[in-house]
């Protein structure tokens, strides 16, 4: 092992690899509440994609595990490396190579974070829209989870903004995929397959991104309802109106305690509305124009009223940026409150009511406590579960799934199976959906060299994976 840090310090400069004691804490996790820090022999930060490629040649002579870091905001443990593997982490990476005004398009490094994205397209008065609540997580990172946020409900998530990858493979060889025009038709697009693959099919070394314009108009509303039922309900007829908001998120109350009490905001609804409302819906709407932007809120504040919601406030521009803020940073404050683990089942946005029922069903007899935000316009909710018990909660979550599933979901929406949630995945998925998985993978990376113990792969049951190894 020796040998290969050597390597690895020839490689990349003896100052930009860390071993053993030398591995800071922070490189060691993500934010998964399920996952265990782990040391792994050595972080090594590379500063360009020859130095990525060299780093993976050596590894895979070596047969040596390697997984990809970016910003370490993950909630699946996908970014925690093995005890007998290098992490590469990609900060020296950080560069914005290009902002193309006519073709709307960014050329990055994937080390660059979603702030510096930000802050470079703002002058151009462009914006990249994908939006997860991280704003410190890397383009590298959100392209291997295939992250999505609060405004995908409008934008879609990152597979609809990526135009073309550089990839280094696991046996050193550099490809392209896919570029700066909108179109292609060349073939399956392996950009595609590898977006959402959580550094388990090759490392991200160049991302060429589609961006738009800015719109100068923004409102935010927020309708408190009785009762999740009418607020679920409230949702479909939203999104269908036309208004096409921007962000869509609910927030239980005792979610949206969490929030303001740590942050401290004043909404401002008065106290007998507080004392009936049961959960509340946050709409955020953009438009290119203040006139368009006042017709919008007029007919989503008519909608809302009309399916049931108990008021609907429009909230001062600075109140509603603090909420926002706020809503991004809940998980932090479910994390404070002592949560056990974060569930980011998807279902068609129509079924959101089931899902809950279900989740409140199962809180109370299994004597745990679920609270829930979320992205309630993809049908992408995020509950926190209290539950202490192992065993009380594997059965608890087994069950949520397996609902997610039967209502035309899945296990997870954006934040990836990673290594926390692939088992849920493998116990509800079809084997030879699996297998698929186990040969795209060794297409791609035959020494299983990557993130392995990540991701759908190594779960297929021992038959379909023979075949998938002899085919
Ligand atoms: C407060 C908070 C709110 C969040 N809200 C959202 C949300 O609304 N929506 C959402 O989708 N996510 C959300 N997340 C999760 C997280 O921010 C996303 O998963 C994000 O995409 C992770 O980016 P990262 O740079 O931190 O990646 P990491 O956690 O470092 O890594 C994630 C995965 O990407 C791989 N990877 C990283 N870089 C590369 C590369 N260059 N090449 C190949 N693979 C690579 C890693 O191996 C790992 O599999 C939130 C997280 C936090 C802490």
């Amino acid at each position: 092992m020796s040998a290969l840090i050597d390597e690895l310090r020839d490689i990349v400069g003896s100052r930009n690899v860390a071993a053993g004691d030398a591995v800071a804490d922070d490189d060691t996790h993500d934010e998964c509440l399920t996952v265990d820090p782990v040391r792994p022999i050595a972080v090594v930060r590379p500063e360009s994609t020859g130095e990525v490629a060299a780093v993976l040649a050596a590894c895979d002579r070596a047969r040596v595990p390697v997984t990809a870091r970016g910003a370490g905001s993950g909630m699946s443990g996908a970014a925690v490396g093995l005890p007998d593997g290098i992490v590469v982490a990609f900060d020296r990476m950080a560069r914005i190579l290009h902002v193309d005004e006519a073709n709307q398009v960014a050329v990055v490094q994937p080390g660059v974070t979603l702030t510096q994205l930000d802050e470079a397209l703002a002058p151009a008065g462009l914006v990249y829209p994908v939006e997860p609540g991280e704003p410190g997580a890397t383009i590298g990172g959100t392209v291997a989870t295939n992250a999505g946020g609060m405004r995908a409900v409008r934008h879609g998530v990152t597979r609809n903004h990526v135009l073309g990858l550089e990839l280094a493979l696991a046996s050193g060889e550099v490809v392209r995929t896919g570029g700066r025009m909108v179109k292609l038709s060349t073939g399956p697009d392996l950009t595609q397959l590898v977006i959402g693959s959580e550094g388990t099919l090759a490392l991200v070394t160049e991302v060429t991104l589609r961006v738009r314009r800015r719109l100068p108009a923004r409102a935010t509303l927020l309708a408190p309802f009785a009762d999740l039922d009418t607020l679920s309900a409230a949702i479909p007829g939203l999104v269908a109106s036309g208004v096409d908001p921007l962000m869509l998120e609910y927030l239980d109350v005792l979610a949206m305690a969490g929030v303001t009490q740590a942050s401290g905001i004043d909404l401002g609804v008065p106290a007998e509305v507080r004392d009936r409302a049961a959960a509340y819906l946050l709409v955020a709407l953009e438009s290119r124009s203040d006139d368009l932007l006042d017709a919008d809120v007029e007919l989503a504040g008519t909608i809302l009223q009309d399916q049931g919601a108990l008021d609907v406030y429009v909230l001062e521009p600075s109140v509603a940026t603090e909420l926002v803020t706020a809503r991004e940073r809940a998980f932090f404050a479910a994390k404070a409150a002592g949560a056990h683990d974060i569930v980011d089942a998807v279902v068609p946005r129509a079924a959101i009511p089931e899902l809950l029922a279900a989740a409140g069903r199962l809180a109370a007899t299994t004597g745990s406590l679920v609270t829930g935000c979320g992205h309630a316009g993809d049908g992408n909710v995020h509950l926190s579960v209290f539950q202490p018990d192992p065993g009380t909660r594997h059965d608890l979550l087994d069950e949520l799934f397996r609902t997610a599933v039967s209502l035309g979901g899945a296990v997870s929406g954006e934040h990836g199976l990673g290594r926390a949630k692939r088992a849920a995945y493998a116990a509800l998925a079809d084997p030879v959906l699996l297998a698929l998985h186990e040969q795209v993978k060794r297409a791609f990376d035959p020494n299983g060299i990557l993130n392995p113990g990540v991701g759908p792969a190594g779960l297929a049951p021992a038959a379909e994976a023979g075949r998938a190894a002899e085919g």
